[in-house]
C-alpha cells in the first residue's frame, strides 16, 4: 500500500505527544497511513494509536527492542516500510525521531527532510519547508527518491486528536539487527523527574541565561512557579553546568513555540532565537539595553535581573 507509515514514540508502554505531531502531519498530506508502534509495550500503544484513523497499526514488541537503540530498531522499520510499500515515513523531530529517520534514510536509499515546518502540494509536488542558517532563512525541498523521510516539527504540526474509529492492529515481527548493534551496548537511560510541563508541550517557559550562574534555579524557578511555566535555558548556562542539558533551546537544544517566552539574562545569540522565535509573546529581561535579544522581543525590560525576577515574583503572587 503507499501512503505514510508513522512511527510512534513510545515510552512506559504509551504514545508520547511527540507521536500526534507525525500523525497531524500523515493526516494533512493526505492518503493511507499507517502507524507502528515498536518497543516494550507496542501492544498496549497500539489500542489508543486505533483511534486515530489509520488503515492499521502495527505493533512490534519484541526483548530485542527493550530498549531503545537505533541499531536494533532501524532494520525492522526498514523492512516494514518495504514490505507494505509505504512511500513516506514520518517521525517527529524529538531526539527519537531524529536519530532514527537519518538511518532510516540510508538504509532504504531515501531522501531525508529534517526538521520541517510545513508541506505543501504545488502543481502535483510535495514541497516540505524547513529553517536553514539557524532559521534565518527558509528553504523548500522537494524529495527526489520513491521513499521519503520526514522529521517533522512538533511546535508547528499540533498533535492530532483521536477520531473515533477501530483501524486493525497488526502484529509486526523483529527483524534482527544491523551488523553494528554488536558493538553497541545500552548502558540506561536517565530521565530528569520535573513537576513542570515537558519544555516543547509547555504554553509558557521562562528561560535563563549564564548571567543567573549558581542562583539559576534559585532565581527561576519562583518564576516559573507563578506562571506555571516550562523552564528553559541557553546553551552557556546548560555548558556551565548551571541548568540540566536537557533544558537546553536553540538551534542544539529543543524548539520551542509557546504563548509566552520569558527570556532572563540571555543575550539572544542566533542560535538561541533559533530555537524559540516562533513564541508567540516573547519577554526579554537583560541589562544591556543592546542585547541582540531585544529585536524579537514583543516586551523588553532593560534592568538588573537579580531585581527584576523577585520583584515579578511577588507582583505575580499578590495578583493570584
Ligand atoms: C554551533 C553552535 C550551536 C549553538 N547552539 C546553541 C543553542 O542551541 N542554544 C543556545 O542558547 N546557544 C547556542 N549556541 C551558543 C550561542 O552562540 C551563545 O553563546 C549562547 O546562546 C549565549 O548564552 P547566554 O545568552 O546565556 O550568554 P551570554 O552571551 O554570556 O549573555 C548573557 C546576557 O546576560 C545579560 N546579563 C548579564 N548579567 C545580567 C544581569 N545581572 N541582569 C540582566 N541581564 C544580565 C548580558 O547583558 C548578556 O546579554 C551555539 C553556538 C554554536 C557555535
Amino acid at each position: 500500500m503507499a501512503g505514510t507509515l508513522v512511527i510512534a514514540e513510545l515510552e512506559g508502554g504509551k504514545s508520547r505527544s511527540t507521536t500526534f505531531s507525525a500523525i497531524a502531519f500523515a493526516k494533512q498530506v493526505g492518503g493511507s497511513f499507517a502507524i507502528l508502534a515498536i518497543g516494550p509495550g507496542a501492544a498496549n500503544a497500539a489500542k489508543d494509536l486505533a483511534g486515530f484513523g489509520a488503515a492499521k497499526v502495527i505493533a512490534v514488541d519484541d526483548p530485542a527492542v527493550k530498549d531503545y537503540v537505533v541499531e536494533r530498531f532501524a532494520p525492522t522499520v526498514a523492512k516494514i516500510v518495504k514490505d507494505g510499500g509505504f512511500d513516506t515515513v514520518a517521525v517527529t523531530a524529538s531526539s527519537f525521531g531524529k536519530d532514527l529517520a537519518p538511518r532510516l534514510a540510508a538504509k532504504l536509499g531515501a531522501g531525508y527532510a529534517p526538521d520541517i515546518n510545513a508541506v505543501t502540494v504545488d502543481g502535483g509536488k510535495r514541497l516540505y519547508r524547513r529553517p536553514t542558517y539557524a532559521g534565518n532563512a527558509l528553504s523548500w525541498l522537494e524529495i527526489a527518491t520513491p521513499i521519503q523521510i520526514v522529521s517533522v516539527r512538533q511546535t508547528e504540526f499540533p498533535a492530532a486528536t483521536a477520531s473515533g474509529g477501530a483501524s486493525p492492529v497488526e502484529t509486526g515481527a523483529y527483524a534482527g539487527p544491523d551488523a553494528a548493534a554488536s558493538q553497541v551496548e545500552f548502558v540506561k537511560v536517565e530521565v530528569g523527574k520535573s513537576e513542570r510541563p515537558d519544555l516543547g508541550e509547555a504554553r509558557v517557559v521562562v528561560s535563563g541565561g549564564r548571567s543567573l550562574k549558581e542562583q539559576f534555579k534559585q532565581v527561576l524557578e519562583p518564576l516559573a512557579d507563578a506562571l506555571g511555566a516550562a523552564v528553559g535555558a541557553s546553551r552557556a548556562a546548560c555548558d556551565a553546568g548551571y541548568a540540566a542539558p536537557e533544558l537546553q533551546v536553540g538551534q542544539t537544544g529543543r524548539t520551542v513555540a509557546p504563548q509566552l517566552y520569558v527570556a532572563v539574562g540571555i543575550s539572544g545569540a542566533i542560535q538561541h532565537i533559533a530555537g524559540m522565535k516562533g513564541s508567540k509573546v516573547i519577554v526579554a529581561i537583560n541589562k544591556d539595553p543592546d542585547a541582540p535579544i531585544f529585536q524579537i522581543s514583543d516586551y523588553g525590560l532593560v534592568q538588573d535581573l537579580f531585581v527584576a525576577v523577585p520583584e515579578l515574583v511577588k507582583e505575580l503572587k499578590a495578583q493570584s
